[in-house]
């Protein structure tokens, strides 16, 4: 299970303060010294924990007096409210464009889960919002891909636009933006090309598809379990094209964790959404504060 080795870790040192009816500066100081061991165990990123640990150690030293709680549980308190403020406090909901379709690009590198995303997203919000979404298979490189979202789609029931004789992405989208503001999708997904590694032919194309399109969310899908290796992709992604938010995929994994607490904090953009299995309705917008009670206890 995701966060298992963090949570126990969090959860041990938290219960050693919890009933405390007097908490000392030495009390915190030795705290802190497990809750930084914990996350950096975690793969947390180590200025992110840095910032994380100071800020804790503030609230919790000069911390405000409540008459409901003991100091014990007033410093947990404060402890899981940072959690939930590092991983962006309120949950983000997806853009809507007032003028439909509304454009959803998805960007990632190969095997982070890019399209099997596409096609649950395109299932959430079909199922849960009553939107109209329309598929669109632009990822022309891997041959597999058109025809992977094809088979999401016909499972789905969702339309999946694609191009044979069509070989440029860019071209291929305009096409699609067309068929939806036709045939009145609410909707456009488009799911991108993907590479093994972040390089400059990428990002140039995914530039090109940004500003023929002009959508309204660009979501980068990440894959949980790579760690710190997904928070620099998403550095790259941010910096180099411009993203809204995040995907992070195969959180039913053992994943530590460093990836879902240190995104929002290294590159200022929202976790929007995790996907938590293979099967199509495995995916779920993400609210920080259940994730941090999740890993809290
Ligand atoms: P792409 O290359 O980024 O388009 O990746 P795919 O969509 O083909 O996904 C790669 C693999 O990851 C597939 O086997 C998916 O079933 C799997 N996958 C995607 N999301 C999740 C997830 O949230 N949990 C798990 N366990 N597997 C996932």
């Amino acid at each position: 299970m995701a966060f298992e080795g963090l949570a126990e870790r969090l959860q041990s040192t938290l219960q050693k303060i919890r009933g405390k009816g007097k908490v000392t500066e030495a009390d915190v100081k030795a705290m802190m010294r497990e809750v930084r061991l914990a996350l950096l165990y975690a793969d947390v990123n180590l200025k992110v924990v840095k910032d994380f640990i100071q800020r804790v150690s503030e609230r919790a030293v000069g911390q405000e007096v409540m008459k409901s709680l003991t100091p014990g549980q007033q410093v947990i308190k404060v402890v899981k409210e940072e959690l939930t403020a590092l991983m962006g406090g309120e949950a983000e909901k997806l853009a809507v464009s007032d003028k439909p379709p509304t454009v959803i690009m998805m960007v990632g590198l190969q095997g982070a889960g890019k399209t099997t995303t596409s096609g649950k997203l395109a299932n959430l919000l079909r199922k849960k919002y009553n939107r109209t979404p329309l598929l669109v298979a632009a990822d022309i490189y891997r041959p597999a891909a058109v025809s992977q979202l094809q088979t999401l789609g016909k499972q789905l029931g969702v339309p999946v636009y694609s191009s044979e004789e069509n070989a440029d992405p860019v071209e291929i989208a305009k096409q699609a933006l067309k068929k939806a503001a036709e045939e009145h999708y609410d909707t456009v997904i488009i799911d991108t090309a993907g590479r093994l590694h972040v390089d400059e032919r990428l990002m140039d194309e995914l530039k090109n598809m940004k500003e023929a399109v002009d959508p309204d969310e660009i979501l980068l899908v990440v894959d949980a379990m790579t760690g710190q290796d997904a928070v620099n992709v998403a550095e790259r992604f941010s910096g180099q094209l411009g993203i809204t938010g995040v995907v992070l995929t195969k959180l039913d994994g053992d994943t530590r964790g460093g990836a879902a607490l240190s995104i929002r904090a290294v590159t200022n953009k929202p976790i929007k959404f995790v996907g938590m299995g293979e099967k199509l309705d495995a995916l779920e917008p993400f609210h920080p504060e259940r994730m941090a009670s999740r890993i809290l206890g």
